[in-house]
């Protein structure tokens, strides 16, 4: 199967082509405009400047995917298009451009829950099966779910104020590094040690799988104004991360215990734009190997918004059968573990 992927619903115009077949997901393009320029001189993403951006970006982005691809409209099988959660005014976008497309190429057209892309993003790297452990942490998202296959998950935890990408993006703001933070923070923890700055730790001795990250955004928000000399910054940072990471192991270890008990098939997939973050990445991979899971992380190119997770889960459904209604609505919010049909209950 051979799928057209479209993302627009936040800061990225993004088109790809991925196909699905039995050895495993081929990304036949990946094409990602970042509006990161537009947004830039006001510190986050303003709604109606993406929206825009959108509708300019989102013919040019999608006809180089093709291209790039070598295919032509008759080499598709479907058209996928994130239907949210996300702004929606971009999200209107990319659905409606897709809506057109499938319509006009006779294509059958997949509504993707963005989760859901992030969700299978690391299944574009390596062959995997469900189901596994997931710790989905992004810009807007914190959560551990079960997830049994496409359209099949279940939440077990999350996070109960902010996201941890959020942290990382009003923390680096404090620090006066641009926007996205994340990258901008781990680059310069790389040159601190954070030991000397004691940072709070959240939900310690819960028995959930939840998440709390505004403490700590508003002591390290209240440090940085303490910083005076740019190793200050550094170690700060560098104990910012050393903290967010501690967190997310120390709920994946809670999810892990419990998901041992009823799973054989122990696999322990972390997503979103957070686990491009190495520190990040090898805490949870070794904290994996701890307890007998197998460790999986998407390629680097895929842990930030990208079409070509959207593609992929557009492919998986469209497998299965689980197709669109041309009038499909976009959705601003869209809990994921209600991800399941094809289905938007506002039309059914
Ligand atoms: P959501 O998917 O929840 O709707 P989003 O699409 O905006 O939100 P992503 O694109 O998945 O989120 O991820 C962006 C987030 O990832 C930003 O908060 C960014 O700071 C963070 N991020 C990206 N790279 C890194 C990194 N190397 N270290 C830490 N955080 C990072
Ligand atoms: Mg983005
Ligand atoms: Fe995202």
């Amino acid at each position: 199967l051979t799928v057209l992927g479209l993302e627009t619903s936040c800061d990225e115009t993004a088109a790809s082509v991925v196909r699905l077949a039995a050895a495993g997901a081929q990304v036949l393009s990946s094409v990602i405009h970042s509006q990161i320029d537009d947004h830039a001189a006001y510190g986050g993403v303003v709604p109606e400047i993406a929206a825009r951006s959108h509708v300019e970006m989102i013919d040019g982005v999608t006809r180089r995917a093709m291209s790039e691809a070598g295919l032509n409209w008759s080499g598709l099988d479907g058209v996928a298009a994130t239907a949210g959660p996300g702004l929606v005014g971009g999200v209107m976008v990319g659905l409606s451009y897709g809506k057109a497309a499938a319509l006009a190429r006779g294509l059958p057209l997949i509504a993707v829950n963005h989760l859901e892309g992030h969700a299978v993003s690391a299944r574009l790297g390596a062959e995997t099966t469900y189901p596994f452990l997931l710790l989905l942490v992004s810009g807007g998202h914190c959560q551990l779910l079960e997830v049994r296959g496409i359209g099949d998950m279940s939440r077990l935890g999350t996070t109960i104020d902010d996201a941890a990408g959020e942290a990382f993006d009003k923390i680096a703001k404090a620090l006066g590094l641009g926007y996205p933070g994340g990258p901008a923070l781990e680059k310069l923890a790389a040159s601190g040690d954070g030991s000397r700055f004691e940072l709070p730790r959240a939900l310690l001795g819960r028995k959930d799988c939840d998440f709390s990250f505004s403490g700590l955004k508003t002591a390290a928000s209240r440090l940085a104004q303490t910083c005076e000399t740019e190793q200050d910054r550094a170690d700060l940072a560098d104990a910012v991360q050393k903290a967010i990471a501690r967190q997310l192991a120390e709920r994946s270890e809670r999810a892990m215990k419990d998901y041992a008990e009823q799973h054989e098939h122990r696999l322990f997939v972390v997503a979103g734009g957070v686990a491009a973050n190495k520190t990040i990445r090898r805490t949870l991979e070794d904290l994996a190997t701890k307890h007998g899971f197998a460790f999986l992380a998407p390629p680097m190119a895929y842990c930030t918004d990208n079409a070509a997770m959207i593609a992929l889960a557009g492919a998986e459904r469209l497998e299965k059968g689980l197709v669109s209604d041309i009038d499909v609505a976009a959705r601003p919010r869209w809990p994921l573990d209600e991800a399941r049909a094809n289905v938007d209950p506002v039309h059914k």
